[in-house]
């Protein structure tokens, strides 16, 4: 019972043969490139757009790697997280035969991704205060269960997840175990990046979407062991990572340490919310987060909802998610923004 990469991989994709592009078949940076069908005179738009973009971002990596503390060939970038998780569902399952593990309440995108491509789910729900139940997670697996998501700081409820329920999943899991980190920029929760030695059946998700600020570029990041790595480089679209998104990127990448005061900023927000909400009589609980939202439990979720949407502030209604009853998430904005979701929220009358 040990982890075994070549005996997890859907059969078909051990004997593909990658595209090879222009770029693959020579990717030194000087000479005349005559090997794309590139328009040579320039693009349409300003700027310098018209060669192909680097297949695999290798400038990208190589400072990306020094700020996660990894080495440069245990990162996939993709376009968004999104495209990752889709890449794992195609090269791990085979569809309409093997399984993945969801832990609702959690991020939508993996059942989504499931569905298109016709993966089982297996659903064991958390805890109430959003905990995993690692001996139910296990018990659940089987010999066609793939992959498990666990997401901590969790979507939709903000906590982190108890690092000792990750390990006892981890330890006793031959599949693959994705940690989905998107909002870990804002938790005091260290990465298990730190666990990628030591664990081969782990790949930890990040996104440049939140605390980096750039959502509208689409570029996510996958963390894993380079023999994952290299299987979801086969199967991605050649050029999956557009050179402005590249370029734009590196000019964060160089800006790294800003992050700080976007977390300090976002923080400070968060309990000003916190502390305002709290003093609605419909209020009933707050949720402790370690992201930039709050979920929140409320008497009349849905009419609450809706009278924001009138005054144009906009939230998400999570009352029908499964554990979150009553629940409606709320992401943290600029001082301003807050100020108008408590004076909309001053208006409603139940
Ligand atoms: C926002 C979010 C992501 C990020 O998705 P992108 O495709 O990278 O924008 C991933 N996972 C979770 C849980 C999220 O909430």
């Amino acid at each position: 019972m040990a982890f075994n990469l070549e005996k997890l991989l859907r059969p078909h994709i051990a004997n593909i043969k990658p595209y090879s592009s222009a770029r693959d078949e020579y990717s030194g940076k000087a000479g005349i490139f005559l090997d794309a069908n590139e328009n040579p005179f320039g693009s349409m738009a300003s700027g310098s757009f018209n060669r192909y973009p680097d297949p695999y971002q290798l400038d990208i990596k190589q400072k990306l790697a020094e700020v996660k503390n990894v080495f440069a060939n245990q990162i996939f970038l993709g376009n968004g997280s999104d495209e990752a998780i889709d890449l794992l569902m195609r090269a791990f399952c085979i569809p309409g035969q093997d399984n993945i593990i969801l832990l609702p309440p959690t991020y939508g995108m993996y059942e989504v991704s499931a569905g298109i491509n016709d993966i089982e789910i297996q659903k064991v729900n958390l805890t109430e205060d959003y905990q995993l139940r690692p001996d139910a997670i296990l018990e659940a697996v089987n010999e066609s269960t793939k992959i498990i998501f666990i997401c901590s700081p969790n979507n939709p409820s903000g906590n982190k997840v108890n690092r000792k329920d990750i390990y006892q999943v981890l330890d006793n899991f031959n599949g693959l175990l994705v940690v989905d980190e998107a909002y870990i920029d804002f938790s005091d929760e260290p990465s298990f990046t730190t666990e990628l030695e030591k664990y081969p059946n782990l790949l930890v998700m990040q996104t440049f979407s939140k605390a980096w600020g750039l959502a509208s570029l689409r570029i996510g990041m996958a963390f894993a062991s380079e023999k994952i790595i290299k299987i979801l480089n086969l199967i991605k679209p050649p050029y999956n990572i557009s050179g402005l998104t590249q370029e734009k990127v590196l000019e964060a990448l160089e800006n790294a340490d800003a992050i700080h005061q976007v977390v300090k900023d976002t923080f400070v927000e968060r309990q000003f919310l916190e502390a305002e909400v709290s003093k609605f009589p419909f209020l009933k609980k707050i949720f402790p987060s370690h992201a930039n939202f709050i979920l929140i439990k409320v008497d009349g979720a849905r009419a609450i909802y809706e009278f924001l949407i009138e005054q144009t502030i906009i939230i998400r209604d999570r009352s029908k998610v499964v554990l979150c009853e009553d629940c409606l998430r709320v992401s943290v904005g600029t001082r301003e923004e807050n100020e108008a979701f408590l004076k909309a929220l001053n208006l409603f009358k139940p």
